[in-house]
């Protein structure tokens, strides 16, 4: 089932009317989700992703826009007759019910035609649990599961009723570090096995990179950009979706384009043909920097980092907007840093340049 979203915008009113600033909260958001497709949701606290999905969900209704899911308007549907399975940070399961019952909710209400026999709703529950693999844990209450076993009672109560779209807000948020690994494939792969069409909101760009085909990155209620990670990653088009995703993040430095040539300080670096004569932020990726001991951009060696086959080289550099210029480069070339002085040559296509007051991306 494919979702668009069309000319979306939500606006909350003030909520001290004194002050009287309305909060736009998702600003004309225009994206066709494709059918059986993941989509990460990306953007840092308040920049509006969880009220898209509760848009998306019929739990908020839209200042202006629509919705569809396939030809349908839904955009007046009430949320129980959207066909949507919901999953949120916390998992919300009822205490006092075993995790088969949490699972069957769902399915108690279903009136008329869509009304199920016991037998029916047992096999459904039973389906949803092999699905994430707690069909062992039937009989037990919340409390007496894992963190990440609650999260995949929450995920099977939402697969139960067979959704045509499902919703995930920041759903691995409160499990620790390994399990938010593990249960994010573990979606990856139940997405995958179901082609539910899904969407997955995230201020994690790892997260979101890592499962997403599509992730779609917000500031402050305005896309900035949608693509697969990768090209996202390759080709951000404004500084804030540069800094945003990457570990470790994008290094950031002023620089000059004088004479088709970039400088940063005194260092003539780059080759970029076409830009007009102006200050810029320089985007550097850490894996954009080669060592080479001629290197035309000089930094004050600080420290290095071995992990293993990759070396982190730590640097500092006067034109630096962040504290520090993080390289990773391959161990076999660390034989190069002796001495205080560190030098690199950049890869052309590491390098990204941003407009000094706009944050705009200059191509060249
Ligand atoms: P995110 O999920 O990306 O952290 P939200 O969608 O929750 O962001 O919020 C986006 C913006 O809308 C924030 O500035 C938030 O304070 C505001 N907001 C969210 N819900 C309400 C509400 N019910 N009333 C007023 N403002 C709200
Ligand atoms: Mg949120």
């Amino acid at each position: 089932m494919k979702v668009v979203l069309q000319n979306l915008t939500k606006v909350f009113p003030s909520r001290d009317k004194k002050a009287g600033k309305e909060v736009v909260a998702v600003n004309d958001f225009n994206f066709e989700i494709p059918d059986g497709k993941l989509i990460g949701l990306l953007g840092p606290s308040g920049c509006g992703k969880s009220t898209t999905l509760y848009m998306i969900s019929g739990l908020q209704k839209p200042t202006a826009g629509k919705i569809f899911f396939g030809d349908d308007d839904v955009t007046e549907v009430s949320t129980e007759n959207r066909g949507i399975g919901l999953v949120f940070q916390n998992y919300a399961l009822y205490p006092h019910m075993t995790v088969q019952q949490n699972i069957m909710f769902p399915l108690e209400n279903l009136k008329g035609a869509d009304k199920l026999s016991k037998q029916e709703k047992l096999d459904r529950a039973l389906n949803a649990a092999k699905l994430v693999q707690i069909d062992e844990l039937m009989d037990r209450k919340p409390s007496e599961l894992s963190g990440g076993q609650q999260q995949r009672v929450a995920i099977a109560r939402a697969l139960v009723k067979m959704p045509r779209v499902l919703l995930l807000d920041e759903p691995l948020s409160n499990l620790d570090a390994r399990l938010r690994l593990q249960t994010r494939e573990e979606i990856r792969r139940i997405q995958k096995e179901t082609g539910i069409t899904t969407v997955f909101v995230t201020h994690d760009q790892e997260e979101a990179m890592s499962i997403s085909d599509m992730i779609v990155v917000m500031k402050l209620g305005v896309v900035q950009q949608i693509g697969k990670p990768q090209e996202v990653y390759d080709n951000p088009v404004n500084l804030f979706v540069a800094k945003f995703l990457g570990t470790p993040p994008i290094n950031v430095l002023m620089g000059e384009v004088k004479g088709e040539k970039l400088y940063i300080g005194a260092d003539a670096v780059l080759d970029v043909k076409g830009v007009s004569d102006q200050k810029v932020y320089v985007g550097i990726r850490p894996e954009g920097f080669e060592l080479d001991e001629n290197g035309a951009l000089s930094c004050a060696l600080s420290n290095v980092e071995v992990m293993g086959r990759d070396v982190s080289v730590v640097s500092r550099n006067d034109a630096a907007v962040s504290p520090v210029i993080r390289s990773i480069v391959s161990s076999e070339n660390i034989g190069a840093l002796t001495g205080e002085t560190v030098r690199y040559n950049l890869k052309a296509n590491k390098v990204f340049l941003f407009h000094a007051e706009t944050e705009e991306r200059i191509y060249f």
